[in-house]
Parts: structure tokens; C-alpha cells; sequence
């Protein structure tokens, strides 16, 4: 046999980036900064972050003794499935455990639905613009079509405009509700239309990550009538109310017969052990979540009619963050909070670069966060 000769190097395809062309095209995602940067950046400590809609209370004490209790048992492997978490889940939801689908967060369960319904080159995807950059990242990743409509200048949802990109070839449609950036929240009607008019081969994906939050789940939720569409898949998340976005956890409301084909490719540990136990342990912990639910609710009122009354446009929302046009450029203000140790999120990644969204504080964090603005408010017109 002869020797094995290397390839020689080329000099226009260093091996390095010999990667398929979608994944050098994919924007990456961008992520909040986080209280680590600022306070190394601007030599601050007491840095509070309201950027990524995590849960102000933090977690369950539940589920921190859940975590210490599981904290020996990390060198094994989890038993593979997690089948205590879905029947947990399934359980509290009442609902078969056969339709419940654990995901490493909620953004693995995306990642799967795009790649188990849509062929590269052949299918397509629609969702509003601006929407939830993973879906977009990962359609482009996947080699799939990814159509947008603009949403309407008030942030409400243009159905009619959606349901024109559909065709044929189009296998899902992600509607986020209540919608970030935004927070609108649609009646339930609306997404009952949606799912009646879409083409028969597509699935609709609605993404609750942030449903916990709003006041009046019957009206805009399809949860409590998802039996009735089995066009539909609805996406929930332990990130946001649970207080466990560390922990990479989301699961879906999916027909058996999906579920069952997502729960097959997805990688066999995706949900790690401490995950799992963290996971059980939230779902108990009702009273954790009211209290977060409660503060949130407070929290949501008290920033917004005090953000409009420093001349901000604040927008409804029925999520954990506001959306705000702040009354001087949105670049400056976010850049004159980061100096000040408040991290919120300039909307640029969304192409939104006159917006800012602030994630609902606690209570101590929003006094700061109110005093902090009207003070940069007092010291520009000074
Ligand atoms: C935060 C968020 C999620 C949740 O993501 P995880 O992967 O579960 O942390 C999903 N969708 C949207 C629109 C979100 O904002």
C-alpha cells in the first residue's frame, strides 16, 4: 500500500473554514451582555442586568436543594429520556405524557422541529419580522427558506401578510406569543384563524416562552384546545418564570406522532441529570412561581407608567419586559445605562435600533433602574 499522502494546502480554502457554506453565512446569535463584562468594562460592582428576561426572584429554594442532592450523582449518565421529567410535566399540565418533548431549552426544540420537518432546498419557513433570531439562524443553518412578515408598525401581527409567504413547500410557521421583542400577546382567535387558514402541510409553531406572564391565559392561549389542531405545536420554557435558564430547559406541547419521531433524534442526553432534578423540582414549587408571576405583574405596571411618564413610548406587554422608545437615541440611552451598571437591551439584533426591551426587575432593581433614568433625564436637560 503506498504511503498516505496529505492533501496539499490550498490557499483559498484553508482547512479551518472548509465548512458547509450555510454555516458560514449564519449570523451568529447575540446574547445579552452579561454583569461579568459590565463590571470588568466600567470598573462597577452592583451591576444588575435586565437584559435576557430572566426571572428577577432567581430560583426555588426547592430547586436549589434538588441541585445539592444531585450534585454527587453527577458522574453518571441520566437514565436516557428523562421519562421522570415528561410524566412530571405531563402530570402538571395534565396532559398525555406521550405528547410532552424535553429539549435543551426550548431552543433545541426549535432546532429539531426545523430539522425533522423541512428538506434543505426544497421547503420553507415563515415568521414575522423582527422575531426570535433562532428561528432564522438555525432555518439558514439547516439550508431551508426563511420567509418574513414585517409585523405592523404597532407591533401587532399582520396574519394576512404571514399566510401570503406560505406555499406548498411550507413546512412551519413561527408565531411567538406574547412576541418578543414586543410583548403583544393576540387573542386566541387570531391564532385559531391562522391555524385553519395555513396550507395543510404546515406546521404552526406557536412559542409560549413567555405565556406564564400573561394575566388572562384562556383568551390567548391554544393550550387549553390543542387537541383540537393537530397542526399545532406550542413551546414552553423553564428559562423565564421557573427561574432555570441556566439550566437549559424547555419542553412542547406536540401530536403524539411528533413527539414521538422528536423525542427519537433528539441526542440521547440532551437534558442533563441536575437539569431533570431542577426541573421536577420547579414544577412544585407553585407557590415560587406565584410570587414571581405577582412581582412580575407589579413590576410591569410600575415601570411602565413610570417610563411613560418620562416620555417614553412604552408598548403593552403581557411578557416579563417592556419595549420602550426612550425620547433620545435608543443607542445612547442603553450606552449611558451600561455606565451606570443597568444592562438592558438595545435593539439593534433585531434590527430595531431605535428600541430598547427591559426585562422586568425586582423591586429594589426597578427603583434603581427609575432613579438612575430620571436622574440621566435631569442631567441631559441640565
Ligand atoms: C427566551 C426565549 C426562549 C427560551 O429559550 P430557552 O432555550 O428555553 O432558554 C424561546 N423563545 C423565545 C422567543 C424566547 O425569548
Amino acid at each position: 500500500m503506498p504511503p498516505l499522502k496529505p492533501n496539499p494546502p490550498s490557499p483559498d480554502l484553508p482547512l479551518l473554514t472548509d465548512v458547509r457554506a450555510e454555516a458560514l453565512d449564519c449570523p451568529p446569535y447575540v446574547a445579552g451582555l452579561s454583569i461579568e463584562e459590565i463590571q470588568e468594562k466600567y470598573n462597577l460592582s452592583g451591576v444588575i442586568k435586565l437584559a435576557s428576561n430572566e426571572n428577577p426572584l432567581g430560583c426555588s429554594i426547592l430547586v436549589k436543594r434538588a441541585l445539592c442532592r444531585k450534585a454527587a450523582s453527577a458522574f453518571r449518565y441520566p437514565q436516557s429520556g428523562s421519562p421522570k421529567l415528561h410524566k412530571a410535566i405531563a402530570d402538571h399540565f395534565r396532559v398525555d405524557p406521550a405528547q410532552v418533548v424535553c429539549g435543551n431549552g426550548s431552543d433545541e426544540l426549535i432546532d429539531l422541529l426545523i430539522r425533522i420537518r423541512a428538506v434543505p432546498g426544497t421547503h420553507n419557513i415563515v415568521a414575522f419580522k423582527p422575531c426570535f433570531a433562532l428561528y432564522e439562524i438555525q432555518a439558514r443553518f439547516a439550508g431551508v427558506e426563511f420567509r418574513q412578515a414585517p409585523l405592523k408598525a404597532d407591533f401587532t401581527f399582520d396574519m394576512p401578510a404571514l399566510l401570503a409567504l406560505t406555499d406548498e413547500n411550507t413546512r412551519l410557521a413561527f408565531i411567538t406569543t406574547p412576541d418578543n421583542p414586543s410583548g403583544h400577546c393576540p387573542p386566541v382567535e387570531e391564532i385559531i384563524a391562522l391555524a385553519q387558514a395555513l396550507p395543510p402541510a404546515c406546521l404552526l409553531v406557536i412559542d409560549e416562552a413567555y405565556m406564564d406572564f400573561c394575566d388572562d391565559v384562556a383568551r390567548h392561549s391554544l393550550f387549553p384546545r390543542l387537541a383540537e389542531f393537530p397542526n399545532a405545536v406550542i413551546l414552553r420554557t423553564f428559562s423565564k418564570a421557573y427561574g432555570l435558564a441556566g439550566m437549559r430547559l424547555g419542553y412542547a406541547f406536540a401530536p403524539v406522532p411528533l413527539a414521538d419521531a422528536l423525542r427519537r433524534v433528539r441526542l440521547p442526553f440532551s437534558i442533563n441529570l441536575l437539569a431533570e432534578a431542577a426541573g421536577i423540582a420547579a414544577l412544585q414549587d407553585t407557590a415560587f412561581y406565584e410570587t414571581t408571576l405577582r412581582a412580575v405583574a407589579e413590576g410591569r405596571d410600575l415601570l411602565s407608567h413610570a417610563f411613560k411618564k418620562m416620555n417614553f413610548t412604552v408598548y403593552p406587554s403581557k411578557a416579563n419586559f417592556l419595549l420602550m422608545r426612550p425620547p433620545y437615541t435608543a443607542r445612547r440611552f442603553a450606552e449611558d445605562l451600561l455606565a451606570r451598571g443597568i444592562i438592558v437591551r438595545w435593539l439593534t439584533s433585531y434590527a430595531m435600533p431605535d428600541f430598547i426591551r427591559i426585562s422586568i426587575g425586582n423591586a429594589e432593581e426597578n427603583d434603581r433602574l427609575c432613579r438612575t433614568v430620571a436622574e440621566m433625564l435631569h442631567a441631559a436637560r441640565a
